[in-house]
């Protein structure tokens, strides 16, 4: 089987060379940290949108829409708290002059001590055979918790650092892991010291400070600050939420690992508006309800799992990210914060306007509290991409194999392709192009007849086409054609006249959303 480190890289060709994901500005040696979608992406980007919408929106009669702009009054990122305290802890290394994250660096390290514990538990395995226990050997083997424990007793004290703003403390934690840098080798590096994530830009007409305007960071702003807006003109009644898909922009040290951290990338964020006190029973729900719109993509249980923060943001009072297993490992897909009355509160403050609602059950005023999900949009374009595209040997045949991108038919970006059996037969290309001329008003869709149809199968397979439609000469006598299902390859033949509902049905998102 491949190395994750293969998987991650045949995964970023496979976008290039199929039309879904470019670098930015290739000619010019491409910017880092950002990408442009290409003809495929763009299709899949707006279905992963659509479905996630349709979700929230549609399916909700308490939630509703927003389309806030990119720009926002500075005042806005004062009292969010992201001019103070939206920040990253850097370290450069004098010799190399590369700059790092120095909580990924710790980070980093402590993924080395951890691997050694798990070494000892290979080792074991392999000594004990089908009897061993490895929760137990965790639990008592005194080398694996000597690992355990210090890798442990790190994370703790840089997570206290983190929380203390302690430069000091995470500068000596990196000298006494003694962490070299792994262009220059040598452990010659700067203090620490906090770098604010935003971008900012001047507006035209006002000079210095007072012009200054930052690219948004988060959409989730935007609703805030809408939010008596949205509710009045909506007559929304506590409990209910506000949807928004939108850019945002973060100045990240660390930009690496493709689309998982950019500098400019989409967000798909709900925030939920409700009562003080209730937030625990939304928390839970919100926690259950997002799990199940991953699962029912058939994204598999194994791959996906929750993680509790034990660094809470300065705004929440619980966190939970829902990880996915990435080729580079469990990272954070989407988080859920119970984010209080911090925002709606700070924006009252620093505003002097009113953001409270009134409760006509109760007759009372008051600032409800928050619950926002929020996942990017290119981090789950990515997930997707991790684990439906699969090589496989045809038939069991190692000699004959195709990559087939095994997206749920509702998601992918191309839903039929209809070729002909022979291009130069004209009867057979004039009945295939009036089936897409026909198929067209309903489903995104090709024809194509630019090679065998061997190689056109596997073409749409790599852009995860779930139904290919052949026009062959039997077509001509009894209106029949045959249609060859992407996942198990069979052919079967149906009237041309049943072909909209056969996709139709396989391709709708109500089976998602139900
Ligand atoms: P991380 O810890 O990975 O930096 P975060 O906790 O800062 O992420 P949030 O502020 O909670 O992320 O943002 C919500 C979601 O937006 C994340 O779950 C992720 O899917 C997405 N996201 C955040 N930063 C980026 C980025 N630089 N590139 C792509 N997606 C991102």
């Amino acid at each position: 089987m491949a190395q994750p480190a293969d998987q991650f890289k045949k995964l970023i060709a496979h976008c290039k060379e199929n039309g879904f994901i470019y670098q930015s500005s290739e000619i010019y040696d491409g910017l880092s940290a950002a990408y442009d979608y290409g003809p495929y992406g763009v299709l899949l980007k707006n279905n992963i949108k659509q479905y996630w919408w349709k979700s929230m929106v549609q399916m909700h009669e308490n939630i509703v829409g927003l389309d806030s702009a990119i720009f926002m009054h500075p005042k806005t990122w004062k009292a969010s708290g992201h001019v103070d305290a939206f920040n990253d802890p850097l370290i450069d290394n004098k010799d190399s002059k590369k700059r790092y994250r120095a909580d990924v660096l710790i980070e980093g390290a402590v993924d080395k001590i951890l691997a050694k514990a798990d070494k000892e538990v290979k080792k074991a395995r392999k000594r004990f055979g089908d009897s061993f226990d490895e929760k137990m050997f965790r639990e008592t083997n005194e080398r694996v918790l000597k690992y355990t424990n210090r890798g442990k007793a790190i994370i703790d004290r840089m997570n206290a650092a983190l929380k203390a703003e302690d430069m000091a403390d995470l500068k000596a934690i990196i000298e006494e892991l003694e962490i070299a840098c792994e262009v220059s080798g040598s452990k010659n590096w700067t203090e620490v010291r906090q770098f604010n994530l935003m971008f900012s830009t001047q507006l035209g007409n006002v000079a210095g400070e007072e012009g200054k305007l930052y690219l948004r960071p988060e959409t989730a702003q935007g609703i805030f600050v809408n939010f008596l807006n949205v509710q009045k003109t909506t007559r929304q009644k506590l409990p209910f939420g506000i949807a928004q898909i939108g850019k945002a922009f973060r100045n990240e040290i660390v930009a690496r690992q493709f689309i998982f951290r950019m500098r400019e990338f989409e967000q798909m964020e709900m925030q939920f508006f409700i009562k003080p006190g209730t937030q625990q029973k939304w928390f839970a729900y919100w926690k259950e309800a997002r799990m199940k719109w991953h699962l029912a993509l058939g994204t598999p249980e194994a791959k996906l799992r929750y993680h509790d923060h034990d660094n809470l943001a300065h705004y929440a009072d619980a966190a939970v990210d829902i990880e996915f297993q990435f080729p580079f490992g469990f990272k954070e897909l989407e988080g859920i914060h119970s984010r209080t009355d911090f925002d709606l509160g700070a924006h009252q403050e620093l505003s002097g306007k009113k953001l409270q609602y009134f409760d006509p059950e109760t007759k009372e005023s008051y600032v409800p509290y928050v619950l926002e999900t929020s996942i990017g949009c290119d981090r789950m374009f990515l997930a997707l991409m991790s684990h439906c595209l699969q090589e496989e040997a045809v038939g069991g045949d190692e000699n004959n194999k195709r990559d087939v991108l095994k997206l749920h038919p509702a998601l992918a970006p191309v839903k039929f392709c209809v070729v002909p059996l022979k291009r130069n037969e004209p009867k057979l290309v004039e009945t295939a192009k009036n089936i897409f001329k026909q198929l067209k008003f309903s489903f995104s869709g090709q024809y194509d007849d630019t090679g065998s149809i061997g190689k056109l199968y596997r073409r749409q397979d790599a852009i995860g086409t779930p139904f290919c439609i052949t026009v062959d000469f039997e077509t001509l006598d009894n209106n029949t054609v045959t249609v060859r299902e992407r996942d198990s390859m069979e052919q079967e033949r149906v009237d041309i006249d049943g072909l909209e509902k056969l996709i139709g049905e396989r391709v709708d998102m109500k089976g998602l959303l139900a």
